[in-house]
């Protein structure tokens, strides 16, 4: 089975969009029979996600650093808990465990996550599909970066087309599935 990771916020916004998508992309990952990859908590739209996966059967790793057990609290219905002592291993783990990667909106932790992602690619550490989903244009800001950055030259033609942002959860397993 191929295994999606999920990178997302560990709190809730009050727009219920972010939440609706999280559980969106939880149930169509485990409706198309992907394992979902994501950092075990139990809290904020992380949590949602891993609910709307297991809810629908999903095989759910969860990839938690010991030193974050009393803060993000380990989600007790989990698959599968990979324990790892911190969180530059637990970065490394859920890359090594993954197929393909998703970014949903979500704060600095989640910007961290994927980035390393990126940039592990750009020197060729792996290979794998990553890409952006983009809901109620949370992304906007971050991709004129992105774009800004490539003009001036800073990341390179065969980086930039790499890096992919999409608006539905549908898309977002497309890319991540069918390259
Ligand atoms: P956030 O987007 O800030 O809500 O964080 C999302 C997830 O990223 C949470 O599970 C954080 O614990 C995790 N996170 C934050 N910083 C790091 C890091 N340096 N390495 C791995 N995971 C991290």
């Amino acid at each position: 089975m191929k295994n999606i990771a999920v990178y997302l916020g560990s709190r809730t916004p009050s727009n219920p969009i972010y939440a609706q998508t999280a559980k969106e992309l939880g149930k169509k990952i485990a409706q198309e029979h992907y394992g979902l990859v994501y950092g075990g908590a139990n809290v904020g739209t992380m949590k949602v996600l891993a609910d709307a996966s297991l809810e629908h059967q999903g095989t759910v790793i969860g990839v938690m650093p010991t030193v974050l057990f009393d803060k993000e609290i380990l989600h007790p219905g989990l698959s599968e808990v990979v324990k790892v002592a911190d969180m530059h291993q637990r970065k490394k783990k859920m890359m090594d465990l993954s197929d393909g990667f998703i970014a949903l909106p979500g704060g600095c932790g989640t910007m961290e996550e994927i980035f390393e992602v990126i940039t592990w690619r750009q020197i060729g550490v792996h290979n794998k599909p990553f890409v952006f989903l983009n809901i109620d244009k949370f992304y906007d800001g971050l991709k004129l970066y992105i774009d800004h950055a490539h003009e001036l030259g800073f990341i390179s033609d065969k980086d930039h087309a790499q890096i992919h942002f999409v608006s539905t959860v549908e898309e977002a397993i497309n890319a991540v599935t069918t390259s």
